[in-house]
This record gives C-alpha cells, sequence and structure tokens, in this order.
C-alpha cells in the first residue's frame, strides 16, 4: 500500500515550507515536495540576498487580483508581526529598509534553515528533489504518483508558485493542476518586471543607460488611476527600476505610462524662475534633472539653447506639463526571466478565503504565487505567502 499522509504539500518554497511546518506541529502527518534539487531558491535569491521577507505596511491595497477582497481574511489571521515573531525565534537579525521593508541584515539563507527547523518540529516528510508526475482524486483524498512511488493523503496542498525565473524550478505545474480540476485560471502575466521600448521609439533615450532619477508614475487601472512615488532606471533596452517595477504590474499591452520626471517642482516656481534668468533651458532643467536625461529632454524640443528669460509663461508651461505627465508607451515586458513574480493564476473566486481550499474539490488547497493574487514590490509577495500558508494550515 502507498504510505499515507494528512496532508501532501508540493512546493517547497515560502508558502510551502511554512504550511508545512504549521500543519505538521498541529499534529499532522505531513508530506512535503519538491522537483528542485535546492529548497526554496526564490527566498535565497530574493531581496539582493537577504529576503525582504515582508511589510511593515502590509494592506489589502497592497495587492492585485481579479477578486481585491479575497486577501483580506489570510492578511488579518497571519500578519507581518507573526512572521517577525519567528525569525525572533531563530535569533534572525532584520532591519527596516525604508517604507516598511524588512531585510534579513546577514542572509536569507537564515530564513530557509529557520523554516527547515521549523518543519523538521512538526515531524515534516520532506522528499527533495523528487518530482510528482501525476494527481487522481480518491474521493475522498488524493493519491499522487512521484519520483519515490505513490503516495496518499486526504488533502493536497498546491505552493508551486508562479512562472518567473524558469531558470531556477519555476513550472506551470500548479495552473496544469487547478485545470485538471476544472478550477478556471487567470491568465498569468509577467508582474514586477522591467519594460522595453521599439528601438526607435526609444533611440534618444537609449544613452541614458544608468541614470535614476525618483519620479511619480502613473497608470489606469479598473476605471482608476493607479500612482507611486519610487526611482526610475534607464537601461539600454527601456525602464527599470522600482518605479516601473510596480507599474509593470497594472500596465496592460498597448497602454502608455505617465511619468512626473519633477514632482517637487510646482508650475509657478518653474515659470517664476525665468525672470532674469539668463541660463538655457537645458541648463535650467539641468539644475532639476541628470544633466544627461535634460539633455536628451531638451533636444526634443529642439529649444535646449534658448534662454529662460526669452520662452512665454505660456510656453515654460507647456513644457513642464509635459514632463509632469511625460507618456512612454512601452512595447512589452522582459518577460519570465526578469520578472520577480507572476500576476494572475489560480482564480480565487473558486476558492474559500479562509482555508484557500476549492470550493468544489474538497481537500485541494492553492497558496501563495500560484493563487491570483500579487503583491507590489516591497516585501508583500512573501507575506501573502506566509498568510496563505497560515489560514491553509489552520484548516488542514
Ligand atoms: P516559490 O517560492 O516560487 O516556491 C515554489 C516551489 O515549488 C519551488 O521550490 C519550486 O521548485 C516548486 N515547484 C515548482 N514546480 C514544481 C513541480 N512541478 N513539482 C514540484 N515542485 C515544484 N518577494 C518579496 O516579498 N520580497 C522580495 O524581496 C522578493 N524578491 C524577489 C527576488 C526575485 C529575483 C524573485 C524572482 C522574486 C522575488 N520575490 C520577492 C517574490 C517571491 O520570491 C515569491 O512571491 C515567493 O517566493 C512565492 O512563494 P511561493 O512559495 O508561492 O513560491
Amino acid at each position: 500500500p502507498s504510505p499515507r499522509f494528512d496532508a501532501i504539500v508540493i512546493g517547497a518554497g515560502a508558502a510551502g515550507l511554512l504550511c508545512a511546518a504549521i500543519a505538521g506541529q498541529r499534529g499532522r502527518r505531513v508530506l512535503l515536495l519538491d522537483h528542485w534539487p535546492k529548497v526554496a531558491e526564490k527566498i535565497r535569491i530574493s531581496g539582493g540576498g537577504r529576503c525582504n521577507f515582508t511589510n511593515l505596511h502590509t494592506q489589502p491595497e497592497n495587492f492585485l487580483s481579479d477578486n481585491p477582497h479575497f486577501c483580506k481574511s489570510a492578511l488579518s489571521r497571519f500578519k507581518p508581526q507573526d512572521i517577525i515573531a519567528l525569525l525572533r525565534k531563530h535569533r534572525i537579525a532584520f532591519h527596516e529598509k525604508h517604507k516598511g521593508q524588512l531585510f534579513c541584515d546577514d542572509s536569507a539563507e537564515q530564513l530557509i534553515t529557520a523554516l527547515l527547523d521549523e518543519c523538521a518540529a512538526g515531524q515534516v516528510t520532506h522528499w527533495q528533489p523528487c518530482a510528482v508526475e501525476a494527481v487522481e482524486a480518491t474521493h475522498p483524498g488524493f493519491r499522487v504518483r512521484t519520483a519515490k512511488g505513490w503516495v496518499s493523503a486526504q488533502a493536497l496542498v498546491v505552493a508551486t508558485g508562479g512562472l518567473s525565473i524558469p531558470q531556477i524550478g519555476a513550472s506551470p505545474f500548479g495552473y496544469r493542476l487547478a485545470e485538471q480540476f476544472g478550477l478556471p485560471i487567470v491568465p498569468p502575466r509577467p508582474a514586477l518586471v522591467p519594460l522595453a521600448f521599439d528601438p526607435a521609439q526609444w533611440a534618444p533615450f537609449a544613452d541614458l543607460s544608468g541614470v535614476s532619477l525618483e519620479v511619480d508614475i502613473e497608470t489606469d487601472h479598473a476605471h482608476r488611476v493607479v500612482r507611486f512615488r519610487e526611482d526610475l532606471l534607464f537601461t539600454h533596452r527601456g525602464l527599470s527600476g522600482p518605479a516601473i517595477l510596480q507599474a509593470s504590474s497594472y500596465w496592460q499591452p498597448g497602454q502608455a505610462l505617465r511619468i512626473d520626471l519633477m514632482p517637487g517642482l510646482s508650475e509657478m516656481a518653474w515659470i517664476q524662475s525665468k525672470h532674469g534668468n539668463r541660463r538655457t533651458l537645458v541648463g535650467e532643467l539641468g539644475q532639476h534633472l541628470p544633466q544627461r536625461l535634460a539633455h536628451a529632454l531638451c533636444a526634443q524640443t529642439g529649444e535646449a539653447d534658448r534662454r529662460m528669460a526669452d520662452f512665454s509663461d505660456k510656453a515654460l508651461r507647456a513644457l513642464l506639463q509635459h514632463w509632469h505627465a511625460w507618456p512612454v508607451r512601452p512595447s512589452g515586458t522582459l518577460g519570465w526571466r526578469k520578472a520577480e513574480v507572476t500576476a494572475g493564476g489560480v482564480d480565487t473566486r473558486a476558492l474559500s478565503s479562509t482555508s484557500m481550499m476549492a470550493l468544489n474539490v474538497p481537500g485541494l488547497h492553492f497558496i501563495g504565487e500560484v493563487v491570483d493574487v500579487t503583491g507590489w514590490l516591497g516585501g508583500y509577495n512573501f507575506q501573502w505567502a506566509w498568510s496563505s500558508a497560515a489560514a491553509c494550515a489552520q484548516a488542514l
């Protein structure tokens, strides 16, 4: 007979590890499976190796989903304070970088070790690497064919993450399994990803690679305007930096983004500055923007060398209005290899927000990034992994 467990968790990433640990410590017999040779690669590489493991200001508004209310229940029951408590218990030092973003002081590896220790404390059976070849419903429960043979369990938890960074183990397994059991999928798309531009359109800015500045970025989403104040980075192929990554999650092909290149400069101050001002337009703009960017923008006006004092108020106002809402139209994203996360995923309208269980498939749960809940940049995606994992584990 195949070994029997209370729950089989597929995917030993952030969500799978925490879910297995909590369920194990609640006395459940848990099998944790992952096909990849190394455990939790995304925790390891996240936050530049220091893992931005949560955000102190986490609110439901920091997440995208076709069903925006879904994340509320799980987020309210396992909060940033709860993952902080786990780090404290394991004596992992951390600090706030900015805007509520918490990072490990030393290494993300410490967090992986802590999660593995928690799994051990819950007597979780952990097979890795071990491929999952097939899943069958047994009414009740599930039978799973793995590289080590058949196993069965009352509950199956899918924690296989999204499609980003295929070179470290991402796979569409979770979506395929959802489809097998008749659950709808919100089409997955790369998110938190740099944006590319048509080379001909981008030529005037291609030399700006490396230029960085703080901007306001705006995009339209579901009949409202979404706005972020973050750093913008020019690259050879287009735009990146936190401002673009944030906007990219909302961006739809064909859409334009509006970038306020000088959010601190008021129209009044700009127009007043012309009086008796012998600086050229490009010289004046260079007071507010990196020189290379000032030159590229002024080159587009054909009036780079005109003195400020010689402009009419109206002309100056028009220029500033343009730079306060500089329109850029990306041609695409840099795709799965550069995306930090996957937007879309298992449609939450088919899941219970308290247990993450499929409403029509008793015992089948989906947690973490495979679900159509996507966080902003800044620790929110790990917080969703923790919160959804804990909600599920309490229900197993
Ligand atoms: P994952 O952590 O991706 O785990 C999924 C697991 O499932 C993997 O171990 C994988 O091997 C396994 N798996 C996949 N397919 C199969 C299969 N067919 N069979 C068996 N196992 C399978 N978020 C933040 O909040 N803060 C950050 O600082 C941050 N930095 C990031 C940096 C980078 C470069 C990237 C790519 C992402 C970053 N993220 C960050 C996002 C964050 O890593 C993910 O949202 C989070 O890891 C999702 O957790 P998860 O457990 O759902 O999925």
